[in-house]
């Protein structure tokens, strides 16, 4: 079998940003599928797996919430390797065009205060496994690490 075009990016160089992953079409509408990475891929501690879900709800929260995108979102929802997020939209864009949604969306997740929306039995196939403090503090370093400063190498995959 081929290899699948996530497994052919250079991990080695790849910096915390947000990439475009992959365009597909589907009917007449392209769907832009985006890396949102947020730690270098085995050089930093990847998250644990109670604030990548809890940021999966705060991020599905805010993202189906909002005004401007939220009928665009298709999904977002975490990478195994725990390093990041794929995010898929209605649409063909660039990086930046996503940076402004997805600074505001980690400022929601940094300030967010309260009962994680859908953490409840009833809601959510694993409630209990949830860690908002850590998932804001999280949200805070990828905001002052790489959103508030981001450049060009953390918006275009490594060679
Ligand atoms: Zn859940």
């Amino acid at each position: 079998m081929e290899k699948i075009t996530s497994f052919t990016i250079n991990h080695l160089d790849l910096l915390p940003g947000i990439y475009v992953s992959r365009k597909d079409h589907a009917g007449s509408e392209v769907i832009t599928t985006f890396d949102i990475r947020m730690t270098a891929p085995n050089r930093e501690p990847v998250m644990n797996t109670a604030e990548v879900h809890t940021l999966e709800h705060l991020t599905a929260t805010f993202l189906r919430n909002h005004p401007v995108f939220g009928d665009k979102v298709i999904y977002m929802g975490p990478m195994g390797c725990r390093t990041g997020f794929y995010l898929l939209l209605a649409g063909d864009y660039r990086s930046a065009d996503i940076v402004a949604l997805v600074t505001e969306m980690f400022e929601f997740i940094r300030d967010f205060e309260g009962e994680v929306p859908g953490a409840s039995p009833r809601d959510c196939g694993n409630y209990l496994d949830m860690n908002l403090p850590i998932a804001k503090l999280i949200a805070g370093r990828f905001l002052d690490h790489c959103l508030y400063v981001i450049e060009e190498k953390n918006l275009v995959y490594p060679e």
